[in-house]
This record gives structure tokens, C-alpha cells and sequence, in this order.
């Protein structure tokens, strides 16, 4: 071997030490090993193929779904001195040609290509040529047809282990979720690899979720304390996007749009915008965020519910990747389960899959109205414990207040029953309450026991009640997604009174609550740089840009801002000592240590 594997990670890319499993993998692949890499987003998984692939003879191969994800991997290994192309459709004949000339020639460290590509015929006879140190296999659940992301070409990739038995292969994904998994180790003959499981909390990301009631002022009140900043606003239509996009440009907010009804020459546009400028808010629908790669997202925000479980993971999960303080936000309603029942419903899908993915939206419904701590509730959702409470998500900082709704739990369970489990929330609520109008009476339902028995409680709180018991599995909306309820195996025990319901207090946010949210937005924003900080770290920044302009980067190949923050924080004078903060490589050191440092020293 070269040189050791932690020289590697100190002298090439800075660090001082290795990460949770990172050594552990690193070890392993560098020893010849195969692995199957489980690891949240953030978690530090390009480092446990690259370092190995630089410790072994020959070029690694990764393989990547998206061009835009193979160009930040490539930019952000040249700037640290590393010798990376990549192979795909972005560049002309010759420059591919020459890329596949310096392959041959042994030339590279690490090659990225896009599936489709290493199967041709071409490129696997250019394989047969050179020496192979590892393939990488990066977000390997798009292997998968229960993924969220799934990629036909994927599937090919089994092909490696027969053709190269003996090179190692590493796959690497940040999906928890279980059959993704498993179907990951079939699809890509991965039986006999290693398997390394990280914990999938992330840590630097405070969850919180609201009742949607007036989003508009709600979504503002939450970007107010997130000025400046980078972020994702997710919404479910073209239409709701292009509305919010608007809004808030009008009230001065550096906001772009992304869905797929944009041409693409304008979604490229703003999605370099968002990655190469600082603070950009990118309002999108789910067709945004796969293969970004930005590790400075300060939040992400959904203004309705997600499809699943996991595609709520996968998005929040795209907030500070760089490690720094993040936050994940949500606004959602009873509408939004209906709406993406009946998506689900009225999709192409098999049954078999229809019925998972219903499950996997009762589990973030579940989530959502879960009243103790999110973290706890998001990672017990795939399986893990997590040894809570966290102490900083919205259920820990403000405990939800509960209500005993045995009662009118059993008043519900018992409208939906006699009105023959047929009816959607608001007429059965409107049963409840007595509310007598022709159709009530033309159905008949006016002469039902259960007619007008609800009068202690108003229309808001009974859709409170009614939202609760479906995310408890008490009811069970309809598989056609038409909205209507009936009773579950678990609505039995209520009904008879066997067993208590006790439900949250749906508080609106008082006027407390957003001054409090107002102060700390103002001080010290989500990185917590100070006052008398702030005019050092906004020259950081802008040196920061203008270098990457000049070399047409975004401005995280050049540093992160974890590695800014720790520059304002250790104030180095001399390269010795700008060499010791974290994310400091010799080649940037070497190419960008004089600027920033007569950045520093002139503030001192
Ligand atoms: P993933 O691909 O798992 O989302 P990345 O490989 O992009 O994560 O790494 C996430 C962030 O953590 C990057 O900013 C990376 O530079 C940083 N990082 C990774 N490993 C280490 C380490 N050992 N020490 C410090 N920072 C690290
Ligand atoms: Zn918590």
C-alpha cells in the first residue's frame, strides 16, 4: 500500500480523524473486501470508497445515477488534489476520448460513470484493459423497485461480480428502510459482502411539525429564522410551487422554482443557481433534490405531507449534510392524506405495491402526530431504538399537551359504523354535530343513534379527533383513496370500552411562540455565529465565492462552511496553523492557504 490509510485522510483531504464506521470500511475495501455501506445522508460515505481506491493500485470505478452528483464528486476531488474524471453524456467525443485515453494510461485515482454507460460493450472491453482498484456502487437502492428512486439500469450491475470476481465492490446507499435493503444484496450479488449499519439519526437536524392552518404566514414565520440561508421549500403541485415561488419573491426572499413541468433549460438554470450562490430558498415538487449534493442546506420545509415514511427521511435528510445545525419542517392537514390516498389509489402500480405504500403513509401520519419525541418516532419507523428523548426536537422543547378522548373516540368509531363505513371525516363529523340539512335527512342519517351526539366538541377539533385515530390505525381510510373510513382490528378494544384514547391538544401557535422563534433567528442564526464574528465571516464567504467563481465551482468545493466555522473559531495566523483546522488538505492548503489567511490576518 502507498501510504496508510489515515495519512490519506489527513494529508488529502484534511480530516483529523475517521468517522463512525468510516475506518472500519475503509479497512476493509482497502484489504479487498466487497461491503454493503448503510449510512444516513451526511454520514461521510464518499470517503469509503475514495480513500481506498487511493490506497490500491489502479483507477476506482463509481458508479453514480446522476450527472450533476459525478460533477460536485469530481470538482470536490480535483480541489483536493486528486486525479478524478468522469465519463457522460455532458462531454463532446474528443473529450471523452481523452478522458478514456489517461483511464487506459493509468492516469486516474477514481472514474465516475452513470450505469448505463459502464454496461456498454465499449466501456467494459476499456475495463478488460487497466488495472481496477474497486468499483463503488453509489446509491445502490436505486436498485431497488420498493426505493424511491428506482433505476432500471441499476439492475445490469450484477454483471460486475461475475465479470470481476476479484475486484472488490462497495455499495453504498443512505435508505434504511429494510426490504430496500435485502433487495440491494440480491440484486447486486452482494451475499457475501460485508455489511455496515450506522445508526440513521442525524443528529444536527431538529425536527419539528405543525398543523397547517394558514401556511402562508406559518411558512414565513419559520423562514424568518433562517435569513440567508440555503433551503428547500417542498410542496405537492406544479401549481402550489409556482404560487408559493411567487409569494415569496414578492416578499423579498432569494426564492427559484423546480417541477417538472419547467423546461429544462430553466430547471438547470436555478438549480445551479441554488447550488453555486449562497441563500438561495428553491421551492420545488419531489422532482428536485435527487443528487444534490449541497452540504450547506440549512432546511428544508414541507408545505403538505410527503408520499412515505422514507420519502420524508430522504428529504429533511438533504438538510445540513455538512453536520452543522439544521432544520427539518413540516405544515400538513387531513386533506393531504386523502389527496395522496387517492394518488396512491389511481397510480399504474401493482396491488401488492399499492398496498406498501399506503403503509408507508400511515407511518408518517403517524409520525406526524406522534406526541413523544420525533426522533424516537421517526427512527422506531425503520426499525431502530434510539435511546431518547432527544432533548431538542419540537415534542422535547414543548411537550404536547394530551386530552383523555375516550369519549368522543367512541362517539366517532361509533358514527363511522352506524353510517355504514362508507362516508369520508366531514360527513361523518357532520353527523356527529346534527347537522341537519336535506341530505342529511335524504340519507337518513338524521334518524341515526349517533346523530348529533358531538355537540361538546366544534367542527376543528373533531378533524383533530378524526386525523388522530387514523394516524393510530383506529380507522382506516379506503384502499380506492376516496377518503371514506371504517373500522380497524384495533378499533374493537375502544369501542367497548377496553381500552383508553388519549389524543394531543392541536394548539394553534400563540403569539409567544413566534416572538420566541423571532429572537433566536435574529441573534445568532442556525450556525450561531456572533455579532462580532460576523463582519470575519462574511469576508470568508466572499473570498470564498469569488475563488469559486473563478474556478466556475460552487463555493463548498473551495470549503464548507463547517471548515469557514472553524477557521472563524481557531483564527489561524500561519499556514502551520491553517493546516491544522479540519478540512484543510495540503492541496488547498497549497492553493487557496494565502488568500485565506490574508483574509484573517487583515481582520486581526
Ligand atoms: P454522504 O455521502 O454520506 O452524504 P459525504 O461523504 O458527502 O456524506 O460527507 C458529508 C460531510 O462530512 C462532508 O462535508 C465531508 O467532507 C464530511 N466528512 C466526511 N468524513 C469526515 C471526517 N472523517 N471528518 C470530518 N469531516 C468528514
Ligand atoms: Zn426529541
Amino acid at each position: 500500500m502507498a501510504s496508510s490509510l489515515i495519512d490519506i485522510l489527513r494529508n488529502v483531504f484534511g480530516y483529523s480523524s475517521f468517522r463512525g464506521q468510516q475506518q472500519a470500511v475503509v479497512e476493509h475495501v482497502a484489504a479487498g473486501g466487497d461491503a454493503l455501506v448503510l449510512m444516513p445522508t451526511g454520514g461521510g460515505k464518499s470517503l469509503c470508497y475514495q480513500i481506498p481506491a487511493l490506497a490500491r493500485a489502479g483507477t476506482g470505478i463509481v458508479v453514480s445515477p446522476l450527472i450533476a452528483l459525478m460533477q460536485d464528486q469530481v470538482d470536490a476531488l480535483r480541489s483536493a488534489g486528486v486525479s478524478a474524471e468522469y465519463l457522460n453524456s455532458s462531454l463532446g467525443s474528443s473529450e471523452q476520448r481523452d478522458v478514456e485515453r489517461r483511464l487506459l494510461a493509468g492516469a486516474l485515482d477514481l472514474l465516475y460513470v452513470a450505469p448505463e454507460r459502464l454496461l456498454t460493450a465499449r466501456f467494459l472491453d476499456l475495463l478488460g484493459h487497466i488495472r481496477i482498484a474497486l468499483f463503488a456502487i453509489d446509491e445502490a437502492h436505486c436498485v431497488s423497485q420498493w426505493g424511491h428512486d428506482f433505476r432500471p439500469e441499476y439492475r445490469g450491475l450484477s454483471l460486475l461480480a461475475e465479470r470481476f470476481p476479484t475486484i472488490p465492490r462497495v455499495a453504498l446507499t443512505a435508505t434504511a428502510d429494510e426490504r430496500t435493503r435485502a433487495e440491494i444484496v440480491e440484486r447486486l450479488a452482494l451475499a457475501g459482502a460485508r455489511q455496515f449499519v450506522s445508526s440513521f439519526d442525524r443528529p444536527n437536524i431538529t425536527y419539528r411539525v405543525a398543523l397547517r392552518h394558514n401556511p402562508r404566514t406559518q411558512l414565513k414565520q419559520f423562514l424568518a429564522g433562517h435569513q440567508g440561508e440555503a433551503g428547500i421549500v417542498y410542496a405537492l403541485s406544479r401549481k402550489k410551487v409556482d404560487d408559493t415561488t411567487a409569494w415569496l419573491a414578492a416578499s423579498g426572499i432569494d426564492a427559484l422554482p423546480y417541477h417538472a413541468g419547467l423546461d429544462a433549460a430553466t430547471r438547470a438554470a436555478n438549480q445551479q443557481r441554488f447550488l453555486r450562490e449562497d441563500g438561495v430558498v428553491m421551492v420545488a415538487t419531489v422532482a428536485f433534490g435527487m443528487g444534490i449534493d449541497k452540504p450547506d442546506v440549512r432546511f428544508v420545509a414541507h408545505l403538505d405531507l410527503p408520499r412515505s415514511i422514507e420519502a420524508y427521511y430522504q428529504e429533511t435528510g438533504r438538510a445540513g449534510r455538512d453536520g452543522l445545525p439544521a432544520e427539518a419542517w413540516m405544515v400538513y392537514g387531513l386533506s393531504d392524506v386523502v389527496t395522496l390516498s387517492q394518488m396512491i389509489a389511481q397510480s399504474e402500480s401493482a396491488d401488492e405495491r399499492k398496498r406498501v405504500e399506503r403503509q408507508k403513509l400511515e407511518s408518517l401520519l403517524a409520525y406526524a402526530e406522534a406526541v413523544r419525541c420525533r426522533r424516537e418516532a421517526l427512527l422506531a419507523a425503520f426499525g431502530e431504538t434510539y435511546a431518547g428523548p432527544c432533548g431538542h426536537c419540537d415534542n422535547c422543547v414543548e411537550p404536547a399537551r394530551t386530552w383523555d378522548a375516550t369519549v368522543p373516540a367512541q362517539k366517532a368509531l361509533s358514527a363511522v359504523y352506524r353510517s355504514g363505513q362508507r362516508w369520508g371525516a366531514g360527513h361523518v363529523i357532520d353527523i356527529l354535530r346534527g347537522v341537519d340539512n336535506a341530505r342529511m335527512r335524504e340519507l337518513g342519517h338524521d334518524r341515526l343513534s349517533t346523530f348529533g351526539i358531538g355537540q361538546e366538541l366544534d367542527e376543528h377539533a373533531w378533524r383533530s379527533v378524526f386525523r388522530q385515530l387514523l394516524a393510530a390505525g383506529l380507522l382506516a381510510s379506503d384502499a380506492q383513496g376516496y377518503g371514506t373510513l371504517r373500522l380497524t382490528d384495533s378499533s374493537r378494544p375502544v369501542l367497548i370500552g377496553k381500552q383508553a384514547v388519549c389524543l394531543r391538544e392541536d394548539a394553534k401557535p400563540t403569539r409567544a411562540t413566534h416572538r420566541r422563534q423571532g429572537t433566536k433567528s435574529a441573534a445568532a442564526g442556525n450556525l450561531g455565529v456572533e455579532p462580532n464574528e460576523q463582519p470575519l465571516w462574511n469576508a470568508l464567504r466572499r473570498l470564498r465565492t469569488d475563488l469559486a467563481r473563478a474556478q466556475g465551482v460552487p463555493p463548498y468545493v473551495v470549503f464548507h462552511d463547517a471548515t469557514l466555522l472553524a477557521m472563524l473559531r481557531a483564527r489561524p495566523t500561519t499556514t502551520d496553523e491553517l493546516a491544522e483546522v479540519s478540512g484543510v488538505g495540503a492541496a488547498k492548503l497549497e492553493r487557496y492557504g494565502r488568500d485565506f489567511l490574508g483574509v484573517i490576518n487583515a481582520a486581526a
